[in-house]
């Protein structure tokens, strides 16, 4: 039987988890975590591939563009067949939706974003349907701003958006309030008139609404009962409900890992929240890798190990100033030499630190001048470089991609 073991639970990391256990249903798969709060931040979709260096023209459908990225791209070297691959396992383990073509959906800031798998929240407020759509911005929270957003749209695209502003009909003691709102709504509690709390809101929404065919909302449409809510919001306002995605916290994102780990649970990965500090190693081989626990140290020990703890941001790679690297196994980060030269001058130019990370061979194996560092180290999502994350719009889809190729080729090696 053979012991992976997976140092890191984004999306890449459960994606490993995932494949590995299918590849291999015996495999002994364990998927260390040391706080998968970083979801917050998601999306909740799965941004596949927005556009290609050096190429003005948006892309339509992602995996026929596989073929015009550089050399380097984790897509490219994964193929064009390990790509479809993947995502038809996305389409398994995620109740998303989506075709073969990007959707474009609404952004906060009344941008549109293209993006490949999105879940049913998301539909009704795609911009490829041309009907008019409403949007409801909440006092006390800055997230959005919906007549401005509504503005933007309505000036890009062919059919009307408006907007309106209502005060949510119940306080939140927190500060953003949205998972307090999304919690009264999964609660369906009593405002004080005595009025369930999604009538309230719908109450509110309602004179506001002229021919809308939908309504967009901030994404606090409950969490246990999300489906609920969203349909008796449909059914009260007489229009499609849908959710834009916003900065944290984003109940998209939590709600996708709630998901995932379901899926991880059913899967019967074993799940431990432990922060890695370090590894041992016998000659080209990773052994273990040594866990500080809530309140123990230990060694795990594995047959083959997937790197997948993140970018900067996750505390997967680790810039002291002068240098940047991986701090677990130690493998060669590539970047920069000067410190001036990781960022650009405007805050949307083509930043260096976008393509930090580590080279890895076609096999995903983190590499030194091509070689393998270890024969047994596999990598996956935004600790590899040779992509750049914001400028191609590819960020959740490299995580499945290289999570699902990494986890397949522990196995299988
Ligand atoms: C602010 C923000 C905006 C985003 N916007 C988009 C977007 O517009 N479109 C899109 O598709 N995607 C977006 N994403 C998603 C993101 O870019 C990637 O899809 C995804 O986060 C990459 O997943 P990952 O698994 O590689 O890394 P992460 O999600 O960063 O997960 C790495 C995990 O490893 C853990 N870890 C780190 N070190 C250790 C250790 N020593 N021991 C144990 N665990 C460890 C971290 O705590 C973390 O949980 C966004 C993410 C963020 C944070």
């Amino acid at each position: 039987m053979s012991r992976v073991v997976v140092v890191g639970a984004g999306i890449g990391g459960c994606f490993a988890a995932l494949s590995a256990k299918n590849t291999d249903p015996d495999a002994d798969v364990h998927l260390l975590a040391v706080k998968p709060d970083r979801y917050r931040y998601e999306p909740g979709t799965v941004d596949v591939l927005g556009s290609v260096p050096d190429e003005e023209k948006p892309v339509v459908r992602p995996t026929e563009r596989i073929g015009a990225l550089p050399a380097e791209h984790p897509y490219k070297l994964v193929g064009e067949e390990g790509v479809n691959r993947a995502l038809d396992y996305l389409d398994d383990v995620l109740r998303y939706r989506g075709t073969d073509r990007n959707a474009l959906a609404p952004t906060v800031t009344g941008g549109i974003r293209p993006t490949y798998r999105y879940p049913a929240a998301v539909a009704a407020g795609l911009v490829s349907s041309q009907r008019p759509m409403h949007i409801v911005g909440l006092e006390s929270v800055t997230h959005l701003d919906a007549e401005l957003a509504a503005e933007r749209l309505d000036s890009a695209l062919p059919f009307d958006v408006n907007a309106s502003t209502v005060e949510f009909p119940v306080d939140s003691p927190e500060t953003p309030p949205l998972e307090g709102f999304a919690q009264t709504l999964d609660e369906n509690s009593d405002t004080t008139e005595g009025t369930p709390v999604r009538e309230a809101l719908a109450r509110r929404v309602r004179p506001a609404l002229d021919i809308e065919a939908r309504v967009g909302f901030l994404p606090v449409l409950g969490l246990a009962a999300h489906d609920e809510i969203r349909t008796e919001l449909e059914s009260r306002l007489q229009a499609d409900v849908f959710e834009i995605p916003v900065g944290e916290p984003n109940l998209l994102g939590i709600r996708l890992r709630e998901q995932l780990f379901d899926a991880v649970e059913a899967a019967g990965v074993e799940l431990t929240r432990a922060s890695v500090t370090d590894c041992s190693t016998v000659g080209g081989s990773i052994r273990s890798v040594s866990v500080d626990g809530a309140d123990s140290q230990r060694t795990i020990e594995g047959d083959a190990f997937v790197l997948a703890t993140g970018g900067v941001a996750a505390g997967g790679l680790v810039g002291t100033g002068t240098e940047v690297i991986e701090p677990i196994f130690d493998c060669p980060v590539d970047y920069p030499d000067t410190h001036r030269e990781w960022a650009a001058e405007g805050p949307l130019d083509d930043h260096a630190f976008a393509r930090f990370g580590v080279d890895v061979t076609p096999s995903l194996k983190p590499s030194v001048d091509g070689d393998p560092v270890f024969e047994n180290l596999f990598s996956a999502g935004s600790v590899l470089g040779g992509y750049n994350f914001v400028e191609e719009g590819a960020r959740t889809g490299v995580a499945v991609v290289t999570g699902y190729e990494a986890g397949r080729r522990a196995v299988d090696r």
